[in-house]
């Protein structure tokens, strides 16, 4: 780690807005932000960043990361050394596709032996809900889970159970004296079920199909439901990867009425919309659903209103064959959109067509993730006292996506051959270089496990 090092730009975005600013780093750490020409130390290195913004690093607190256990699927090298390439310098890892899930403190062990020293940027945990581990997640919150994760629907895995009301009944009120967020998967199964029963006499390999079959009112209902149950039991709910913007408005509505809810959308929703899908086109199956120009347009209204607080990757890639591209079938290929390392650049691109400015970015992508799981002291901002994680953003760098240059384990996204506005130029992980764009990824990992002081 640089003792000692100054970074001094023409724009480096601070909690006061976009200005020159020297930020003087100690051991890792933002010790002041200064002004430009600040004198620096005598013995010091100082990097001058010209023009280019200097941003918070993001946190990206969706990731799939799903090892130990199909780690043929990602893995901690590869997904952190994709997430420093785009200027992710903190990850909070998913709990399922893991094997095993992180549903225990056990597992939550096995996780962690098999992150240690193999992550190019700082790394978290979230433990899951499934029914009938209530008991376990006391000891998985002193453990280090920073946030806690369930489905409603089937996860797509055997080993990670949705939850039913009666689950929630027993989890929520130990969560809410944990004081840590529950992430919600929010889809009703009963509306899907009916929903897909409809879409079967479709032809599978049209996205339509597929997208009738996972409506709109799925997440609505799943939304009022969890919405309820936070009332009744004070725990704080945050509703994942949101694709519809009624269900925005939603959350916002329910938020004014003193409910701790707050939610997510994520660059897919974002960039894409459902009518320009290709037939066959499996990539982009997620789920929920990309929706159509109404719904995405209306997602940017929402975060732009602040309806929704924060953009994360929902990264959840797999192995190519589970795609099922050779069929096509939107119903049997795998649901999971790899972006990692894009996730800045399509952000970026969506706002830069809307003139919106690039403090916002750094709230939507950096700020509100590190607040919503407790990092908002620590990471997240420029400012005094924060970790040194930030990034060198070209705004006006263009990018055409090529597989080459993924750096996660398998280069299947829907993004690839899409043509991108900015550019991470460099990433710095508590003042040490993780990534260069000229050379790629620092040759050693850079990045730490986020727990506590005694693990
Ligand atoms: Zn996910």
């Amino acid at each position: 780690m640089d003792a000692s090092l100054v970074i001094r730009g023409q724009r480096v975005v601070t909690p006061g807005g976009t200005r020159p600013a020297a930020i003087h780093i100690e051991g890792g750490r933002i010790v002041r932000v200064g002004q430009h020409d600040d004198p620096t130390g005598v013995d010091g290195r100082v990097l001058d960043a010209g023009d280019l913004v200097v941003m918070p690093g993001l946190v990206d607190t969706h990731v799939h990361v799903n090892e130990p256990g199909r780690t043929d699927w990602e893995g901690f090298e590869t997904a952190t050394r994709a997430a420093a390439a785009g200027g992710v310098t903190t990850l909070l890892d998913m709990p399922l596709n893991s094997v095993p899930a992180t549903t225990s403190a056990a597992a939550l062990r096995a996780k962690i032996a098999a992150a240690r020293g193999k992550t190019w940027v700082d790394v978290g945990f979230i433990g899951g809900v499934v029914p009938g581990n209530a008991a376990s997640l006391g000891r998985l919150a002193r453990e280090g889970v920073l946030a806690f994760k369930c489905f409603l629907v089937p996860s797509g895995v055997p080993e990670f159970e949705g939850v039913k009301t009666e689950d929630l009944h027993q989890a929520m009120p130990v969560i809410a004296e944990l004081g840590l967020p529950l992430m919600v998967h929010a889809e009703l199964p009963d509306v899907i079920e009916a929903a897909t029963l409809d879409a079967t006499a479709g032809d599978p390999t049209k996205y339509a199909t597929y997208r009738a079959s996972r409506p709109p009112s799925s997440e609505h209902e799943a939304i009022a439901l969890v919405t309820r149950l936070a009332e009744v039991t004070a725990a704080h709910v945050h509703i994942v990867h949101v694709s519809s913007a009624a269900s925005a408005t939603m959350i916002a509505a329910a938020r004014r009425r003193g409910v701790h809810i707050s939610g997510e959308s994520c660059p897919h929703y974002l960039h894409f919309e459902a009518d320009q899908i290709p037939d066959g086109a499996t990539e982009y199956k997620c789920a929920p659903p990309i929706r159509g120009a109404d719904d995405r347009d209306g997602l940017w209204a929402s975060l732009v209103a602040g309806d929704l607080a924060m953009i994360v990757s929902d990264h959840s890639p797999c192995p190519p064959i589970m795609k099922r591209r050779d069929a096509g079938d939107f119903f049997v290929a795998w649901g999971g959109i790899a972006s990692l390392q894009l996730g800045a650049s399509v952000v970026w691109t969506g706002m830069r067509t809307r003139h919106l400015p690039i403090e916002r970015l750094s709230e939507w992508m950096s700020a509100a993730p590190a607040g919503l799981v407790r990092l908002g002291e620590r990471k997240g901002r420029i400012a005094a006292g924060y970790d040194a994680d930030l990034v060198l953003f070209d705004p006006d760098g263009e990018l055409t996506v090529r597989a080459g240059e993924l750096l996660h384990r398998h280069p299947v996204t829907p993004y690839l051959g899409a043509r991108l506005r900015g550019t991470v130029e460099a990433t710095y992980v508590r003042g040490t270089l993780a990534f260069d764009r000229r050379t790629g990824p620092a040759a050693t990992p850079t990045g730490q496990l986020l727990l506590p002081p005694d693990s």
